[in-house]
């Protein structure tokens, strides 16, 4: 089993079109010390098939940036398969980009795949056949097999978050509203956590892994408020930041067997995004790496 990340930002990329805080600005400008980000997704392999963990509004840039990612004949896709770890529209816009009567498999939650098909008339555009979309429903701690890919099998685990902003006021928030995904294959597990409110309620599913990815997506609390780009709290976009000794980063300085520890779904106000920032050089010793996009993970 091989992993690439192909997205390495939350929502919004980096930099994010209507937005010039100081990274964004830097990133505008060329600076060496940082590096632009399309929004959060992973590409996994096995047997030259490909699953992609989330289908962010730049998944065809990504594709076309990812040469295995092409087709091999004159209509094709190596894409097999993709799951999905919660309906926010940065992990799911990209689905109707891949629309061209293809043949997809879909694996996620119930509450998931409802609220994505069931809730949304532009969602008929990917059942426009028989057997274009193929649903493979996840059941949390339920090993779900994914014969696309030789022996992959996924098992979700429960990551309390939110609602997608577009159902809060439609559904109360339910378990499977938001996952974490254990992706093992090949004897190697990759686990992957992009959206976690509070680290505690999932570290029992994050060891033993090969490799984890965990939600980077703010270094603190109050990041939004001080760089005055938003009134919202981490804890509020349901994201455990990283930083500080309350941080997730710290909870979980002491817990064994994480495998290679990487952060990603980074937001654009992040400062581990800048090279020469303390922050960063911090994360690089408590032991983490930062993911960019095409970064290989598991090869
Ligand atoms: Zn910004």
């Amino acid at each position: 089993m091989r992993a690439r990340v192909l997205g390495s930002a939350a929502g919004g990329g980096f930099p994010q079109w209507n937005c010039a805080c100081d990274n964004c600005v830097l990133v505008r400008a060329g600076d060496a010390r940082v590096v632009a980000r399309t929004q959060d997704c992973l590409a996994i392999e096995q047997q030259s098939r490909w699953l992609l963990v989330n289908a962010s509004p730049d998944v065809l840039r990504q594709i076309e940036a990812t040469r295995e990612l092409h087709p091999r004949a004159l209509r094709d896709t190596p894409i097999a398969a993709i799951a999905l770890t919660n309906g926010d529209l940065d992990h799911v816009l990209g689905l109707f980009s891949l629309r061209e009567s293809q043949p997809l498999v879909f694996y996620a939650t119930e509450r998931v795949f409802s609220g994505l098909m069931e809730r949304n008339a532009i969602a008929h555009t990917l059942r426009r056949f028989s057997g274009q979309l193929t649903y493979r429903r996840l059941v949390i701690g339920e090993p779900c097999a994914v014969p696309e890919l030789g022996d992959v099998t996924i098992t979700a685990f429960a990551s309390p978050g939110k609602l997608p902003v577009h159902l809060i006021h439609a559904l109360e928030p339910h378990a499977e509203d938001n996952v974490g995904l254990r992706i093992t294959g090949s004897g190697t597990t990759l686990t992957c956590a992009t959206s976690v409110r509070d680290v505690r309620a999932v570290v029992s599913h994050l060891a033993p892994s090969d490799v984890l990815l965990l939600d980077g997506t703010f270094w603190s609390s109050d990041e939004l408020v001080t760089q005055r780009v938003g009134s919202a709290r981490a804890e509020d976009m349901a994201h455990h930041p990283i930083g500080g000794d309350r941080g997730s980063i710290a909870a979980l300085a002491s817990v064994e067997h994480l495998g290679r520890k990487i952060l990603t779904h980074i937001n654009n106000t992040n400062p581990i995004l800048r090279e020469d920032s303390p922050e960063r050089a911090w994360v690089a010793r408590m032991g983490w790496e930062i993911a960019h996009d095409g970064m290989t993970v598991l090869t």
